[in-house]
């Protein structure tokens, strides 16, 4: 076994705290490498508070996970020592499901995606994510990174960027689209990025007017304050897709108001309470309510590979492991331009 330092949480009440853990020795197939930089993301915060239930502790958190090759098992392929190398929310699946085989691990329908933390292997063992110095996964669930990026500023790409990416592709929103941003945090500012990449009109959906420059800087070409009436009214029936990164309870009737008719708002945004929809909300202009999650192993190696080829990255604020805690509030707050990175050289 591998020991292994990291950050975790004891239960859904306790703040993180230094832990050491064991990782499994590497197999054949994993590859195994030290975390240099590890992004926070709102999930880390609700798993670790157990908002959507089902939380296993103890928890080290973290899906935004990149750094260095140390070891490859004898069979590993795809890696060699000193590579640069990333995880993000995953680190198996069934392998033999349509959905497995199509690319679409997230979705598996065989036993389920195997998460990179709160979550457990085959064999049971818990998983253990990206707060902690080095980790071993399958070399299936292991992307490569360009070096021509930052490394820290990559990090987030791993989930913020794959899980706006993946829907803005499936959906194909491009050239000719109005598409609407709602929250501008991690994901937000992601979506942002890709929206106008390919071409879109992108117009932020904010509660926070200070984010306006920002939101503009990032190549937005609307930005709306929702609680101004009066610049909503602009908006009525105007986009052609929301993208709901918000993660705390909404109105979603006065949101789902701002699609045109076939219209669809995207969830990605997972607050801890259902919200009511009445169906009218709906059913006048035949709008469609989807989701997404995350996003597959080959769309991610793809979406790595666009962000190098295009020089797109996370805007990040790098801060110290001990910093989490001031970290998570800031979040909360809305405070967070627009992801935190964690260097794990603080650890
Ligand atoms: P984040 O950085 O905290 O951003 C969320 C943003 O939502 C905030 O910056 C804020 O933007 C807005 N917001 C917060 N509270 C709000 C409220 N009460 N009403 C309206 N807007 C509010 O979080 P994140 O890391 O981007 O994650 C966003 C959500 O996506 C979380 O729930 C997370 O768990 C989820 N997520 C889902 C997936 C998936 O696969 N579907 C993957 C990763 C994360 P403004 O200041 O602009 O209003
Ligand atoms: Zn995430």
């Amino acid at each position: 076994m591998i020991s292994t330092k990291g950050y975790a949480a004891q239960s859904a009440v306790s703040d993180l705290a230094p832990w050491n853990f064991e990782r499994r020795d590497v197999g054949p197939h994993d590859v195994q490498f030290d975390i240099l930089y590890c992004g926070v993301c709102h999930s880390d915060l609700h798993q670790i508070r157990d908002e959507w239930g089902g939380s296993i502790f103890p928890m080290v958190p973290g899906h935004e996970i990149v750094g260095k090759v140390k070891k490859v098992g004898a069979h590993v392929k795809k890696f060699k020592v000193g590579d640069l190398a990333a995880v993000g929310c995953m680190v198996d699946s069934c392998r033999v499901c349509e959905e497995c085989k199509d690319g679409l691990e997230q979705y598996c329908s065989g036993t389920g995606m195997v998460g990179t933390y709160n979550s457990r292997e085959k064999d049971g063992t818990p998983t253990y994510g990206g707060y902690s110095n080095q980790i071993v996964v399958h070399e299936d669930f292991v992307l490569h990174v360009s070096d021509k990026l930052s490394l820290p500023a990559v990090a987030p790409l791993l989930c913020a960027g794959i899980t706006t990416w993946s829907p803005l592709r499936h959906w194909k929103v491009g050239k000719g689209h109005k598409l609407a941003v709602l929250g501008l945090g991690g994901l937000g500012h992601m979506a942002v990025k890709f929206g106008v990449a390919f071409g879109a009109e992108v117009t932020v959906l904010s509660t926070s007017p200070s984010k306006e420059a920002a939101a503009r800087q990032l190549g937005a070409h609307k930005f709306i304050v929702t609680s101004d009436p009066a610049q909503l009214k602009g908006v009525k029936r105007y986009f052609d897709f929301i993208l709901d990164t918000v993660s705390a309870s909404h109105d979603m009737g006065l949101y789902l108001s701002l699609l045109k008719t076939d219209g669809t708002h995207i969830c990605v945004g997972v607050p801890s309470e259902p919200m009511p929809i009445h169906a009218f909300n709906v059913i006048m202009g035949r709008k469609s309510l989807a989701g997404s999650g995350i996003g597959g192993i080959p769309e991610t190696q793809e979406m790595l590979d666009y962000c190098a080829e295009h020089n797109i990255v996370s805007d990040i604020e790098i801060i110290d492991m001990k910093y989490i805690h001031q970290a998570y509030d800031r979040m909360l707050k809305g405070d967070v331009r627009y992801r935190f990175v964690i260097d794990m050289a603080t650890l």
